[in-house]
This record gives C-alpha cells, structure tokens and sequence, in this order.
C-alpha cells in the first residue's frame, strides 16, 4: 500500500452576490445584474463595465424597475487524496479504478492499491505476449511449428 500524503475531502466554499432582478413589465423576469460581494453586499472586486451596470441597477432599484438583495451560493468539490508512489512521484486519486503514475507508469484504485507494475516490467510482458500470439497463430493456422 502506497504512502498516504493528504486524504480526500469534501472543500466547500460560500460565495454572495449582490443581484438585481427586472421586474415586470420593465425587463423579462429572471433577467438582471449580479456582482461578487461580501456576505453584507460589499462589492468585492468590479471592473469599469461592470461599475457601469451597477449604477444603472442601482438606479433601475430606486426607481422601482428592479429588485436587489444578496444570494448565496454553496459550492462542493471534491479535492482528491494524494499518495507518494515507490518511484518517489506523487499521485491524485481521481479515479476510482485507475490513477497512473506520471513518472514510473504504475497504477492505483482510488484506494491507493497498486493495480499493476511498472513500466520498466512491463516491455518483457508485452514481448512475451506477442510471442505467445504468434505461436497460437502459427498453430491455429497451419504456419510453421516452433
Ligand atoms: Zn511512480
């Protein structure tokens, strides 16, 4: 069993914007602004296109053509565990059944078992299995014998 560096979780993230909403019959429903804020609705980063559409929400609110108030969004993603493998490179678990090592070529299940061997083992596997192919063929078909 490889060496366990991080295990896996769960990261979750808040974000708020401050959104503005048409209300009807002064814009299509569900059409609107929304700006990256703070959880009090202080704008937290706005660029100059994006200052101009917050001054025409915030006017369209004050005369009563759009509705403002902050949303919340809860955000999850998964952060994978993280294994050293023999070679010395570390490896993501992303996949539950298969995470190569960059380095050395080794496989892992997303538990972190070795699921095969190396690269450096694996030519002679793949010799010999060419060679045994061409003697079953040789045999199935009639070639010469070995
Ligand atoms: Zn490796």
């Amino acid at each position: 069993m490889a060496e366990f560096i991080e295990h896996g979780q769960w990261i979750y993230e808040v974000e708020y914007r401050l959104a503005f909403g048409y209300i009807h019959p002064h814009g299509h429903p569900g059409t609107g602004f929304s700006f990256l804020c703070d959880e009090h609705g202080q704008i937290i980063e706005i660029g100059p296109y994006a200052r101009y559409n917050l001054h025409l929400a915030i006017s369209n609110f004050i005369d009563g053509k759009m509705t403002m108030g902050i949303e919340t969004y809860e955000y999850r993603h998964r952060q994978p565990s993280v294994i050293r493998c023999e070679c010395g490179a570390t490896v993501e678990l992303w996949d539950v059944d298969c995470n190569d090592c960059d380095q050395c070529g080794r496989m892992f299940n997303g538990s972190g078992q070795q699921v095969n061997g190396s690269w450096a083992s694996m030519p002679e596997w793949y010799d010999q299995e060419a060679i045994d192919t061409e003697r079953m063929e040789s045999v199935m078909y009639g070639g010469t014998s070995w």
